[in-house]
């Protein structure tokens, strides 16, 4: 049984150390994905290149087969979520073609190790808009002031306050239905991350600790819709939205982002957790 703290895993150096492997995996997948979008690609071939990719690096896709609880109408069927436009997650890679100026939006994980990893971009297809490029732009930064707050001793509020106050600061409306999530031994773990909240609230974070956060932001309302596969979500109003993810581990030199490529073992090899 993996040690806990209130109910959150707490990973050894070693379990670190391959959650970086996984997420280093998945980095690979996002890279050679990000080197194929343009318009005319059908989202199934992203599907297929980030399979692949995984698959060499000796990985398996966590998302292939998923089905929290047997509560959605079917399991996900592939290996990545392909979200486009208005859809903001969960999207089923299909042979739909990417348009120029669609925002496509990329949701992918992988398991090494027995660990996990789980991330998401978005990302213009050739020529977008101003609109489409500010909030890109803006769902990527929001991301980084909450890992700047995943450190020993605060709390997930922290994160969810970062989030929050930078993406409405800007105007955008931030998902609140879907939030992000403790992670390691499970793709999905406690504790729940939203992208809103107050700082100083909620579960005190340690060293050990890892999470998937994972701001949503919207042009217009946060509301959402599930679409009639069961499975895509889109805003309720039909607005741009954007996501972006990384698996983070929390370690007593501070946050260490397992789902971007590094060169040096990120820390998860030489800090103390
Ligand atoms: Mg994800
Ligand atoms: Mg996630």
């Amino acid at each position: 049984m993996a040690r806990r703290s209130n109910g959150i895993t707490i990973k050894s150096e070693r379990e670190l150390k391959l959650m970086f492997e996984a997420g280093q995996i998945v980095a690979h997948a996002k890279s050679r994905m990000m080197d194929a979008v343009q318009p005319g690609v059908e989202t199934r071939e992203l599907d297929a290149i980030a399979e692949s990719a995984i698959r060499e690096l000796g990985g398996i896709p966590s998302f292939k087969g998923y089905n929290p609880g047997m509560t959605m109408p079917y399991a996900f069927p592939a290996t990545i979520c392909a979200s486009i436009n208005d859809e903001i997650v969960h999207g089923i890679p299909s042979r739909r073609r990417l348009d120029e100026g669609d925002v496509l939006s990329v949701d992918v994980g992988a398991i090494y190790g027995g660990m996990h990893g789980d991330s998401a971009f978005s990302v213009g297809v050739g020529e977008i808009s101003e609109e489409a490029k500010n909030l890109i732009e803006a769902t990527r930064e929001s991301l980084d002031r909450g890992i700047a707050k995943a450190r020993v001793g605060g709390r997930v509020g922290d994160i969810s306050n970062a989030v929050q106050t930078y993406a409405e600061g800007l105007g955008y409306e931030v998902v609140r239905k879907y939030v992000g999530h403790g992670i390691g031994f499970e793709m999905h773990e406690e504790p729940h991350v939203p992208n809103f909240g107050k700082s100083g609230q909620g579960p005190l974070l340690r060293g050990g600790m890892a999470l998937a956060i994972e701001p949503m932001l919207n042009v217009g309302t946060r509301e959402t819709r599930v679409l009639a596969d069961g499975w895509t979500v889109s805003t309720a109003d039909g607005s741009l939205s954007a996501h972006f993810e990384d698996t983070v581990a929390i370690t007593l030199n501070g946050p260490v982002v397992t789902t971007r490529l590094s060169v040096d073992g990120g820390g998860c090899d030489s800090k103390g957790v």
